[in-house]
Protein backbone atom coordinates (compact mmCIF):
# COMPACT_ATOMS: atom_id res chain seq x y z
CA UNK A 1 0.00 0.00 0.00
CA UNK A 2 1.12 3.34 -1.04
CA UNK A 3 1.49 6.18 1.58
CA UNK A 4 -0.82 8.18 0.03
CA UNK A 5 -3.17 4.95 1.06
CA UNK A 6 -2.27 4.74 4.26
CA UNK A 7 -3.03 8.18 5.14
CA UNK A 8 -6.20 7.98 3.31
CA UNK A 9 -7.57 5.48 5.52
CA UNK A 10 -6.51 7.08 9.06
CA UNK A 11 -8.94 8.13 11.47
CA UNK A 12 -7.28 9.43 14.65
CA UNK A 13 -9.96 10.64 16.87
CA UNK A 14 -10.76 11.56 20.60
CA UNK A 15 -14.06 11.15 22.28
CA UNK A 16 -14.77 13.60 24.53
CA UNK A 17 -17.33 14.45 27.16
CA UNK A 18 -18.48 14.75 30.94
CA UNK A 19 -18.32 11.92 33.20
CA UNK A 20 -20.92 9.54 32.93
CA UNK A 21 -22.15 10.71 29.81
CA UNK A 22 -21.10 7.46 28.31
CA UNK A 23 -17.90 7.77 27.05
CA UNK A 24 -16.61 4.00 28.12
CA UNK A 25 -19.88 2.43 27.09
CA UNK A 26 -19.45 4.40 23.66
CA UNK A 27 -15.67 3.33 23.01
CA UNK A 28 -16.35 -0.70 24.11
CA UNK A 29 -19.12 -0.43 21.34
CA UNK A 30 -16.79 0.81 18.58
CA UNK A 31 -13.93 -1.53 20.13
CA UNK A 32 -16.39 -4.35 19.27
CA UNK A 33 -17.12 -3.19 15.74
CA UNK A 34 -13.54 -3.34 15.33
CA UNK A 35 -13.13 -7.08 16.73
CA UNK A 36 -10.46 -5.65 19.79
CA UNK A 37 -13.07 -6.77 21.87
CA UNK A 38 -15.35 -9.67 22.14
CA UNK A 39 -17.45 -8.74 24.78
CA UNK A 40 -18.98 -5.77 26.57
CA UNK A 41 -17.68 -5.30 29.99
CA UNK A 42 -14.27 -5.37 29.36
CA UNK A 43 -13.25 -2.08 28.87
CA UNK A 44 -14.20 -1.28 32.67
CA UNK A 45 -10.70 -2.06 34.01
CA UNK A 46 -9.20 0.76 32.73
CA UNK A 47 -11.30 3.19 34.29
CA UNK A 48 -8.94 4.76 36.41
CA UNK A 49 -11.10 7.42 37.16
CA UNK A 50 -13.10 5.63 39.62
CA UNK A 51 -10.49 4.77 41.86
CA UNK A 52 -9.44 7.50 44.44
CA UNK A 53 -6.13 9.16 43.82
CA UNK A 54 -3.97 7.12 45.55
CA UNK A 55 -5.09 3.93 44.77
CA UNK A 56 -4.56 4.56 40.96
CA UNK A 57 -1.17 5.03 42.01
CA UNK A 58 -0.79 1.59 43.71
CA UNK A 59 -2.05 0.48 40.07
CA UNK A 60 0.60 2.22 38.36
CA UNK A 61 3.33 1.04 40.62
CA UNK A 62 2.39 -2.24 39.94
CA UNK A 63 1.30 -2.36 36.50
CA UNK A 64 4.54 -0.04 35.25
CA UNK A 65 3.72 2.47 33.36
CA UNK A 66 -0.41 2.16 32.28
CA UNK A 67 -0.42 2.98 28.80
CA UNK A 68 -2.29 0.25 26.98
CA UNK A 69 -5.76 1.72 27.24
CA UNK A 70 -4.61 5.19 26.52
CA UNK A 71 -4.94 4.88 22.69
CA UNK A 72 -6.70 1.86 20.59
CA UNK A 73 -5.70 1.44 17.45
CA UNK A 74 -7.52 -1.01 14.95
CA UNK A 75 -8.31 -1.65 11.55
CA UNK A 76 -12.46 -1.26 10.80
CA UNK A 77 -13.93 -1.70 7.05
CA UNK A 78 -11.87 0.00 4.89
CA UNK A 79 -10.17 2.20 7.93
CA UNK A 80 -7.40 2.24 10.62
CA UNK A 81 -8.83 4.09 13.49
CA UNK A 82 -6.73 5.77 16.19
CA UNK A 83 -8.60 6.46 19.23
CA UNK A 84 -7.32 8.64 21.88
CA UNK A 85 -8.29 8.61 25.34
CA UNK A 86 -8.62 11.59 27.32
CA UNK A 87 -8.52 10.77 30.52
CA UNK A 88 -11.71 12.49 32.90
CA UNK A 89 -13.13 12.38 35.85
CA UNK A 90 -10.13 12.77 39.01
CA UNK A 91 -7.43 12.38 36.03
CA UNK A 92 -8.21 15.36 34.16
CA UNK A 93 -5.19 16.98 33.63
CA UNK A 94 -3.50 18.92 31.26
CA UNK A 95 -2.88 15.31 29.44
CA UNK A 96 -6.28 15.26 28.32
CA UNK A 97 -6.16 19.01 26.70
CA UNK A 98 -2.44 17.80 25.32
CA UNK A 99 -4.39 14.69 24.02
CA UNK A 100 -6.93 16.82 21.76
CA UNK A 101 -3.54 18.54 19.72
CA UNK A 102 -2.85 15.33 18.70
CA UNK A 103 -6.19 14.15 16.84
CA UNK A 104 -7.44 15.12 13.68
CA UNK A 105 -11.59 15.18 14.54
CA UNK A 106 -13.57 14.44 17.82
CA UNK A 107 -16.57 12.97 19.12
CA UNK A 108 -18.52 14.67 21.79
CA UNK A 109 -20.71 12.75 23.96
CA UNK A 110 -23.85 14.66 25.72
CA UNK A 111 -25.76 13.03 27.91
CA UNK A 112 -29.69 14.12 26.86
CA UNK A 113 -30.78 13.81 30.09
CA UNK A 114 -28.46 16.61 30.91
CA UNK A 115 -27.17 18.40 28.17
CA UNK A 116 -24.06 20.07 27.71
CA UNK A 117 -22.13 19.87 30.56
CA UNK A 118 -18.56 21.86 32.17
CA UNK A 119 -15.83 19.25 31.13
CA UNK A 120 -17.74 18.81 27.66
CA UNK A 121 -17.28 23.08 27.36
CA UNK A 122 -13.64 23.23 28.54
CA UNK A 123 -12.77 20.45 26.18
CA UNK A 124 -15.05 21.18 23.22
CA UNK A 125 -13.15 24.61 23.63
CA UNK A 126 -9.86 23.78 22.79
CA UNK A 127 -11.24 21.55 19.76
CA UNK A 128 -12.88 24.68 19.11
CA UNK A 129 -9.22 26.28 18.59
CA UNK A 130 -7.88 23.91 16.21
CA UNK A 131 -10.83 24.11 13.91
CA UNK A 132 -11.46 20.13 13.37
CA UNK A 133 -14.64 18.14 12.82
CA UNK A 134 -16.67 18.33 15.90
CA UNK A 135 -19.13 15.34 15.58
CA UNK A 136 -22.26 14.58 18.41
CA UNK A 137 -23.42 12.18 19.78
CA UNK A 138 -26.69 12.66 22.31
CA UNK A 139 -26.70 9.56 24.21
CA UNK A 140 -28.88 7.98 26.32
CA UNK A 141 -31.78 8.33 24.24
CA UNK A 142 -33.87 5.04 26.02
CA UNK A 143 -34.22 7.20 28.95
CA UNK A 144 -36.38 9.96 29.48
CA UNK A 145 -34.69 12.52 28.64
CA UNK A 146 -34.91 16.67 27.30
CA UNK A 147 -36.29 17.87 24.57
CA UNK A 148 -34.14 17.15 21.10
CA UNK A 149 -35.10 20.72 20.02
CA UNK A 150 -33.95 21.86 23.53
CA UNK A 151 -30.94 20.03 23.21
CA UNK A 152 -29.92 21.34 20.07
CA UNK A 153 -30.16 24.96 21.14
CA UNK A 154 -28.31 24.36 23.99
CA UNK A 155 -25.66 23.32 21.47
CA UNK A 156 -25.66 25.95 19.90
CA UNK A 157 -26.18 28.66 22.39
CA UNK A 158 -23.90 27.39 25.02
CA UNK A 159 -20.87 26.11 22.53
CA UNK A 160 -21.51 28.31 19.89
CA UNK A 161 -21.23 25.74 16.96
CA UNK A 162 -24.03 25.00 14.13
CA UNK A 163 -25.92 21.60 14.47
CA UNK A 164 -26.67 19.10 11.73
CA UNK A 165 -29.23 16.23 13.42
CA UNK A 166 -28.59 13.33 10.80
CA UNK A 167 -31.41 11.49 12.78
CA UNK A 168 -34.06 12.52 14.96
CA UNK A 169 -35.26 10.21 17.51
CA UNK A 170 -39.07 9.34 17.63
CA UNK A 171 -39.99 9.31 21.42
CA UNK A 172 -37.52 8.37 23.86
CA UNK A 173 -37.22 6.41 27.43
CA UNK A 174 -40.02 3.72 27.55
CA UNK A 175 -41.65 5.27 24.51
CA UNK A 176 -38.58 5.59 22.45
CA UNK A 177 -39.78 4.26 18.89
CA UNK A 178 -36.63 4.61 16.98
CA UNK A 179 -34.65 6.62 14.85
CA UNK A 180 -35.83 9.09 11.87
CA UNK A 181 -32.58 8.76 9.90
CA UNK A 182 -32.32 12.14 7.52
CA UNK A 183 -29.32 10.81 6.10
CA UNK A 184 -29.96 7.52 5.50
CA UNK A 185 -33.52 8.15 4.52
CA UNK A 186 -34.60 5.03 6.90
CA UNK A 187 -36.46 4.42 9.91
CA UNK A 188 -34.60 2.63 12.39
CA UNK A 189 -36.99 0.58 15.07
CA UNK A 190 -35.92 0.28 18.77
CA UNK A 191 -36.84 -3.34 19.51
CA UNK A 192 -35.52 -3.09 22.99
CA UNK A 193 -32.07 -3.78 22.26
CA UNK A 194 -29.29 -3.84 19.62
CA UNK A 195 -31.09 -5.79 16.86
CA UNK A 196 -31.63 -2.73 14.74
CA UNK A 197 -34.68 -3.06 12.09
CA UNK A 198 -33.93 -0.61 8.99
CA UNK A 199 -37.07 0.28 7.47
CA UNK A 200 -36.56 2.67 4.05
CA UNK A 201 -38.92 5.85 4.43
CA UNK A 202 -40.95 4.98 1.32
CA UNK A 203 -42.14 1.35 2.65
CA UNK A 204 -43.34 3.27 5.78
CA UNK A 205 -46.83 2.51 4.48
CA UNK A 206 -46.55 -0.42 5.48
CA UNK A 207 -45.83 -0.49 8.77
CA UNK A 208 -48.94 1.17 10.16
CA UNK A 209 -47.80 0.30 13.56
CA UNK A 210 -45.09 3.03 13.02
CA UNK A 211 -46.78 5.39 10.38
CA UNK A 212 -50.11 5.79 12.46
CA UNK A 213 -48.59 6.25 15.59
CA UNK A 214 -49.66 9.35 17.63
CA UNK A 215 -45.90 10.16 18.78
CA UNK A 216 -44.44 9.25 15.43
CA UNK A 217 -47.12 11.58 13.68
CA UNK A 218 -45.78 14.60 15.91
CA UNK A 219 -42.17 14.07 15.72
CA UNK A 220 -42.55 14.38 11.62
CA UNK A 221 -44.03 17.71 12.59
CA UNK A 222 -40.51 18.61 14.19
CA UNK A 223 -38.69 16.98 11.67
CA UNK A 224 -40.80 19.07 8.80
CA UNK A 225 -39.70 22.35 10.82
CA UNK A 226 -36.14 21.13 10.59
CA UNK A 227 -36.17 20.89 7.02
CA UNK A 228 -37.48 24.37 6.54
CA UNK A 229 -35.51 26.54 9.78
CA UNK A 230 -32.51 24.31 10.06
CA UNK A 231 -28.81 24.28 8.98
CA UNK A 232 -28.12 22.98 5.60
CA UNK A 233 -26.02 20.15 5.79
CA UNK A 234 -22.36 21.00 4.58
CA UNK A 235 -19.46 18.72 4.67
CA UNK A 236 -16.99 21.35 4.16
CA UNK A 237 -18.31 23.64 7.15
CA UNK A 238 -18.34 19.51 9.19
CA UNK A 239 -14.53 19.54 8.28
CA UNK A 240 -13.75 23.15 9.50
CA UNK A 241 -15.10 22.48 12.85
CA UNK A 242 -18.09 24.77 11.62
CA UNK A 243 -21.04 22.68 11.85
CA UNK A 244 -21.51 19.63 14.04
CA UNK A 245 -23.56 16.68 12.87
CA UNK A 246 -25.67 15.33 15.53
CA UNK A 247 -26.35 11.54 15.97
CA UNK A 248 -29.06 10.43 18.64
CA UNK A 249 -28.92 7.07 19.94
CA UNK A 250 -28.18 4.71 23.02
CA UNK A 251 -24.77 3.38 23.30
CA UNK A 252 -25.78 1.32 26.04
CA UNK A 253 -28.27 -0.51 24.02
CA UNK A 254 -26.08 -0.17 21.37
CA UNK A 255 -28.52 1.63 19.13
CA UNK A 256 -27.87 3.86 16.23
CA UNK A 257 -23.60 3.52 17.09
CA UNK A 258 -22.85 1.43 14.24
CA UNK A 259 -24.46 4.07 11.62
CA UNK A 260 -23.11 6.80 13.56
CA UNK A 261 -19.59 5.15 13.10
CA UNK A 262 -20.09 4.71 9.80
CA UNK A 263 -21.20 8.03 8.96
CA UNK A 264 -18.48 9.55 10.87
CA UNK A 265 -15.69 7.97 9.34
CA UNK A 266 -16.82 8.83 6.00
CA UNK A 267 -16.95 12.67 6.75
CA UNK A 268 -14.15 13.31 9.45
CA UNK A 269 -10.77 13.83 8.07
CA UNK A 270 -7.81 11.71 7.74
CA UNK A 271 -4.17 13.25 8.94
CA UNK A 272 -4.00 17.26 7.18
CA UNK A 273 -1.01 19.29 6.66
CA UNK A 274 0.66 20.96 10.20
CA UNK A 275 2.46 23.68 10.87
CA UNK A 276 5.83 24.12 11.65
CA UNK A 277 7.91 27.64 11.46
CA UNK A 278 8.69 26.58 8.40
CA UNK A 279 5.70 26.34 6.84
CA UNK A 280 3.09 23.36 6.22
CA UNK A 281 4.50 19.82 6.44
CA UNK A 282 2.54 17.46 4.31
CA UNK A 283 1.77 14.06 6.07
CA UNK A 284 2.79 12.50 2.74
CA UNK A 285 6.23 14.03 2.74
CA UNK A 286 9.30 12.09 2.18
CA UNK A 287 10.33 12.68 5.47
CA UNK A 288 9.24 11.18 8.97
CA UNK A 289 8.24 13.42 11.29
CA UNK A 290 6.19 14.25 14.70
CA UNK A 291 5.77 15.94 18.00
CA UNK A 292 5.39 14.69 21.50
CA UNK A 293 2.04 15.43 23.17
CA UNK A 294 2.86 13.47 26.29
CA UNK A 295 4.96 11.86 28.46
CA UNK A 296 4.54 9.23 30.82
CA UNK A 297 6.55 9.07 34.00
CA UNK A 298 6.97 5.80 35.71
CA UNK A 299 5.41 6.07 39.27
CA UNK A 300 7.36 2.65 40.17
CA UNK A 301 10.80 4.67 41.95
CA UNK A 302 12.65 1.26 40.79
CA UNK A 303 11.33 1.66 37.11
CA UNK A 304 12.20 5.27 36.29
CA UNK A 305 11.83 4.83 32.80
CA UNK A 306 9.28 6.88 31.03
CA UNK A 307 7.65 7.06 27.64
CA UNK A 308 7.01 9.78 25.18
CA UNK A 309 4.19 9.70 23.20
CA UNK A 310 4.24 10.94 19.68
CA UNK A 311 2.23 11.60 16.63
CA UNK A 312 3.30 11.11 13.58
CA UNK A 313 2.33 13.82 11.16
CA UNK A 314 3.89 13.06 7.71
CA UNK A 315 6.36 10.17 6.06
CA UNK A 316 6.64 6.73 7.28
CA UNK A 317 8.58 6.07 10.83
CA UNK A 318 10.53 2.72 10.63
CA UNK A 319 12.16 1.03 13.57
CA UNK A 320 15.75 1.84 13.90
CA UNK A 321 15.51 5.13 12.26
CA UNK A 322 17.65 8.56 13.03
CA UNK A 323 15.89 11.26 14.14
CA UNK A 324 16.76 14.56 14.87
CA UNK A 325 15.47 16.62 18.04
CA UNK A 326 14.69 20.15 16.83
CA UNK A 327 14.73 21.67 20.50
CA UNK A 328 18.50 20.44 21.39
CA UNK A 329 19.47 19.47 17.62
CA UNK A 330 20.59 16.72 18.65
CA UNK A 331 20.56 12.87 16.52
CA UNK A 332 18.95 10.15 18.17
CA UNK A 333 17.86 6.71 16.86
CA UNK A 334 14.64 5.35 17.96
CA UNK A 335 15.08 1.56 18.90
CA UNK A 336 12.85 1.49 21.49
CA UNK A 337 9.30 2.23 20.27
CA UNK A 338 5.68 0.56 21.04
CA UNK A 339 2.29 0.52 18.99
CA UNK A 340 -0.55 0.85 20.79
CA UNK A 341 -3.57 -1.81 20.74
CA UNK A 342 -6.37 -1.90 22.70
CA UNK A 343 -4.80 -4.87 25.35
CA UNK A 344 -1.30 -5.15 24.76
CA UNK A 345 2.38 -3.44 24.35
CA UNK A 346 3.81 -4.32 21.12
CA UNK A 347 7.38 -3.22 19.67
CA UNK A 348 5.89 -1.19 16.03
CA UNK A 349 8.12 -1.52 13.57
CA UNK A 350 6.37 0.90 11.18
CA UNK A 351 3.84 3.70 11.40
CA UNK A 352 2.55 6.63 9.45
CA UNK A 353 0.86 9.79 9.68
CA UNK A 354 -2.27 9.79 12.62
CA UNK A 355 -0.49 6.43 14.43
CA UNK A 356 0.63 7.02 17.65
CA UNK A 357 3.71 5.94 18.75
CA UNK A 358 5.10 4.78 22.36
CA UNK A 359 9.00 6.28 22.32
CA UNK A 360 11.26 5.12 25.70
CA UNK A 361 12.74 8.24 27.26
CA UNK A 362 15.62 8.19 28.74
CA UNK A 363 14.74 11.82 30.44
CA UNK A 364 15.70 13.79 27.08
CA UNK A 365 12.71 14.59 25.22
CA UNK A 366 9.88 17.41 26.88
CA UNK A 367 6.48 17.76 25.74
CA UNK A 368 6.37 19.63 22.45
CA UNK A 369 9.23 18.11 20.99
CA UNK A 370 9.58 17.42 17.25
CA UNK A 371 11.52 14.87 16.10
CA UNK A 372 12.48 14.92 12.42
CA UNK A 373 14.38 11.88 10.11
CA UNK A 374 17.61 12.62 9.38
CA UNK A 375 19.39 15.91 9.75
CA UNK A 376 16.09 18.64 8.96
CA UNK A 377 14.73 20.53 11.66
CA UNK A 378 11.69 22.29 12.59
CA UNK A 379 8.73 22.23 15.02
CA UNK A 380 5.14 22.08 15.50
CA UNK A 381 3.40 24.65 16.69
CA UNK A 382 0.64 22.54 18.46
CA UNK A 383 1.16 22.94 22.22
CA UNK A 384 -0.32 26.39 23.72
CA UNK A 385 -0.34 26.46 27.63
CA UNK A 386 -3.71 25.97 28.77
CA UNK A 387 -4.63 27.84 31.80
CA UNK A 388 -4.90 25.88 34.86
CA UNK A 389 -7.75 26.38 36.89
CA UNK A 390 -6.72 25.02 40.48
CA UNK A 391 -4.14 26.30 42.38
CA UNK A 392 -2.01 26.16 45.73
CA UNK A 393 0.78 27.78 47.46
CA UNK A 394 3.63 25.57 47.54
CA UNK A 395 6.67 25.46 50.06
CA UNK A 396 9.50 22.98 50.77
CA UNK A 397 8.61 21.21 54.56
CA UNK A 398 12.52 21.25 55.81
CA UNK A 399 14.30 23.91 54.63
CA UNK A 400 17.44 22.04 54.13
CA UNK A 401 16.03 20.33 51.27
CA UNK A 402 15.67 23.55 49.49
CA UNK A 403 17.60 22.93 46.41
CA UNK A 404 16.40 19.71 45.97
CA UNK A 405 13.45 21.10 45.78
CA UNK A 406 14.01 24.16 43.26
CA UNK A 407 15.77 21.32 41.14
CA UNK A 408 12.59 19.01 41.42
CA UNK A 409 10.15 21.74 40.62
CA UNK A 410 11.98 22.84 37.73
CA UNK A 411 12.39 19.79 36.68
CA UNK A 412 8.46 18.62 36.95
CA UNK A 413 7.28 22.27 35.20
CA UNK A 414 10.17 21.44 32.68
CA UNK A 415 8.26 17.78 31.76
CA UNK A 416 4.86 19.30 31.69
CA UNK A 417 3.22 17.68 35.17
CA UNK A 418 2.59 21.00 36.46
CA UNK A 419 2.68 24.63 36.02
CA UNK A 420 4.61 27.54 37.96
CA UNK A 421 3.49 30.86 38.76
CA UNK A 422 5.30 33.26 41.53
CA UNK A 423 2.84 35.48 43.29
CA UNK A 424 4.19 39.38 42.45
CA UNK A 425 3.88 40.72 45.75
CA UNK A 426 5.81 38.10 47.83
CA UNK A 427 7.72 35.78 45.40
CA UNK A 428 5.50 32.83 46.49
CA UNK A 429 5.62 29.41 44.49
CA UNK A 430 1.77 28.96 43.40
CA UNK A 431 1.78 25.37 41.22
CA UNK A 432 -1.56 25.47 38.68
CA UNK A 433 -3.31 22.39 37.42
CA UNK A 434 -6.33 21.97 35.42
CA UNK A 435 -7.05 18.40 38.11
CA UNK A 436 -6.45 17.51 41.28
CA UNK A 437 -4.24 14.70 40.92
CA UNK A 438 -1.90 16.74 39.11
CA UNK A 439 -1.05 18.05 42.99
CA UNK A 440 -0.72 14.19 44.07
CA UNK A 441 1.42 12.72 41.39
CA UNK A 442 3.45 16.42 42.15
CA UNK A 443 3.79 15.50 45.81
CA UNK A 444 4.22 11.77 45.03
CA UNK A 445 6.98 12.02 42.83
CA UNK A 446 8.87 15.08 44.46
CA UNK A 447 9.23 12.57 47.75
CA UNK A 448 9.94 9.45 45.31
CA UNK A 449 12.45 11.29 42.64
CA UNK A 450 13.85 13.87 44.66
CA UNK A 451 12.97 13.02 48.35
CA UNK A 452 11.41 15.99 49.06
CA UNK A 453 8.31 16.41 50.97
CA UNK A 454 6.32 19.71 49.65
CA UNK A 455 3.36 21.82 51.63
CA UNK A 456 0.40 23.08 50.39
CA UNK A 457 -1.95 25.53 50.74
CA UNK A 458 -4.94 25.85 48.41
CA UNK A 459 -5.30 28.68 46.91
CA UNK A 460 -9.09 26.79 45.24
CA UNK A 461 -10.28 27.07 42.26
CA UNK A 462 -9.40 30.33 40.24
CA UNK A 463 -10.17 32.07 36.97
CA UNK A 464 -6.45 32.96 35.32
CA UNK A 465 -6.35 35.40 33.19
CA UNK A 466 -3.32 36.78 31.35
CA UNK A 467 -3.18 40.48 31.08
CA UNK A 468 -2.22 41.73 27.09
CA UNK A 469 -0.19 45.25 27.93
CA UNK A 470 2.47 45.22 30.47
CA UNK A 471 2.20 48.99 31.73
CA UNK A 472 -0.25 48.85 34.13
CA UNK A 473 -0.65 49.98 38.08
CA UNK A 474 -0.47 47.05 40.78
CA UNK A 475 -2.00 48.73 42.83
CA UNK A 476 -5.38 46.75 42.37
CA UNK A 477 -4.60 43.84 43.25
CA UNK A 478 -5.40 41.74 46.09
CA UNK A 479 -6.08 38.21 47.50
CA UNK A 480 -9.25 37.81 45.37
CA UNK A 481 -7.32 39.23 42.13
CA UNK A 482 -4.28 38.08 42.75
CA UNK A 483 -1.26 38.99 40.24
CA UNK A 484 1.26 36.42 39.51
CA UNK A 485 4.21 35.60 36.76
CA UNK A 486 4.00 32.66 34.72
CA UNK A 487 7.14 30.90 33.84
CA UNK A 488 7.81 32.84 31.08
CA UNK A 489 7.09 36.37 32.99
CA UNK A 490 3.76 36.92 31.85
CA UNK A 491 1.53 38.60 33.90
CA UNK A 492 -1.84 36.92 35.07
CA UNK A 493 -4.51 37.52 37.11
CA UNK A 494 -6.02 34.82 39.53
CA UNK A 495 -9.50 36.05 40.63
CA UNK A 496 -11.23 34.64 43.67
CA UNK A 497 -14.22 33.72 41.52
CA UNK A 498 -16.57 34.99 38.71
CA UNK A 499 -17.99 37.69 40.69
CA UNK A 500 -14.63 39.40 41.30
CA UNK A 501 -13.34 38.61 38.01
CA UNK A 502 -16.21 40.34 36.07
CA UNK A 503 -16.14 43.17 39.10
CA UNK A 504 -12.25 43.85 37.87
CA UNK A 505 -12.63 43.75 34.41
CA UNK A 506 -16.08 46.05 33.98
CA UNK A 507 -13.89 48.39 36.65
CA UNK A 508 -10.48 48.41 34.80
CA UNK A 509 -11.22 48.34 31.21
CA UNK A 510 -7.67 49.55 30.25
CA UNK A 511 -6.35 46.42 31.23
CA UNK A 512 -6.71 44.04 28.90
CA UNK A 513 -6.91 40.18 30.08
CA UNK A 514 -6.54 37.27 27.81
CA UNK A 515 -8.66 33.64 27.97
CA UNK A 516 -6.08 31.47 27.20
CA UNK A 517 -8.99 28.95 25.97
CA UNK A 518 -10.35 31.22 23.63
CA UNK A 519 -7.25 33.61 22.35
CA UNK A 520 -4.68 30.25 21.68
CA UNK A 521 -3.36 30.35 18.45
CA UNK A 522 -3.04 26.91 16.24
CA UNK A 523 -3.17 27.08 12.70
P1 LIG B 1 -18.11 7.76 31.14
O1 LIG B 1 -17.86 8.26 32.51
O2 LIG B 1 -18.42 8.86 30.18
O3 LIG B 1 -17.09 6.82 30.62
O4 LIG B 1 -19.52 6.97 31.25
P2 LIG B 1 -19.85 5.41 31.23
O5 LIG B 1 -19.72 4.85 29.87
O6 LIG B 1 -19.13 4.72 32.33
O7 LIG B 1 -21.40 5.51 31.56
C1 LIG B 1 -21.87 6.06 32.77
C2 LIG B 1 -23.16 5.36 33.17
O8 LIG B 1 -24.15 5.63 32.19
C3 LIG B 1 -23.01 3.85 33.24
O9 LIG B 1 -23.79 3.38 34.30
C4 LIG B 1 -23.57 3.38 31.91
O10 LIG B 1 -24.10 2.08 31.97
C5 LIG B 1 -24.66 4.41 31.66
N1 LIG B 1 -24.94 4.59 30.23
C6 LIG B 1 -24.05 4.80 29.23
N2 LIG B 1 -24.69 4.89 28.05
C7 LIG B 1 -26.00 4.75 28.30
C8 LIG B 1 -27.18 4.73 27.48
O11 LIG B 1 -27.15 4.86 26.27
N3 LIG B 1 -28.36 4.55 28.13
C9 LIG B 1 -28.44 4.38 29.49
N4 LIG B 1 -29.65 4.22 30.02
N5 LIG B 1 -27.36 4.39 30.27
C10 LIG B 1 -26.16 4.56 29.70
Amino acid sequence: MTIDQEIAKRRTFAIISHPDAGKTTLTEKLLLFGNVIRSAGTVKGKKSGKFAASDWMEIEKKRGISVTSSVMSFPYKDFHANILDTPGHEDFSEDTYRTLTAVDSVVMIIDATKGVEPQTIKLFKVCRMRGIPIFTFMNKMDREGRDPLELLSEIEEVLGIESYPMNWPVGMGKGFLGLYNRFGQEFVKFNGNEDEEYIPFAELDHHPEISEDSTFKSTKEEIELLEEAGNEFDAQRVKKGELTPVFFGSALANFGVKAFFDTFLNFAVPPQPRKTEKGYIEPNSETFSGYIFKIQANMNPAHRDRIAFLRVCSGKFERGMSVNVSRTNKSIKLNQTQAFMARDRETVDVAYPGDIIGIYDPNIYQIGDTLVEGKENYSYKELPQFPPELFRKVRVKNVMKAKQFRKGIEQLVQEGAIQLFRQDSTDDMILGAVGHLQFEVFEYRMKAEYNVEVEFVSLGDRIPRWIKNDKFEKRYFDSRSMLVRDRNENYAILFENDFTYRYFRDNNKEIELIDLLEENEYQ
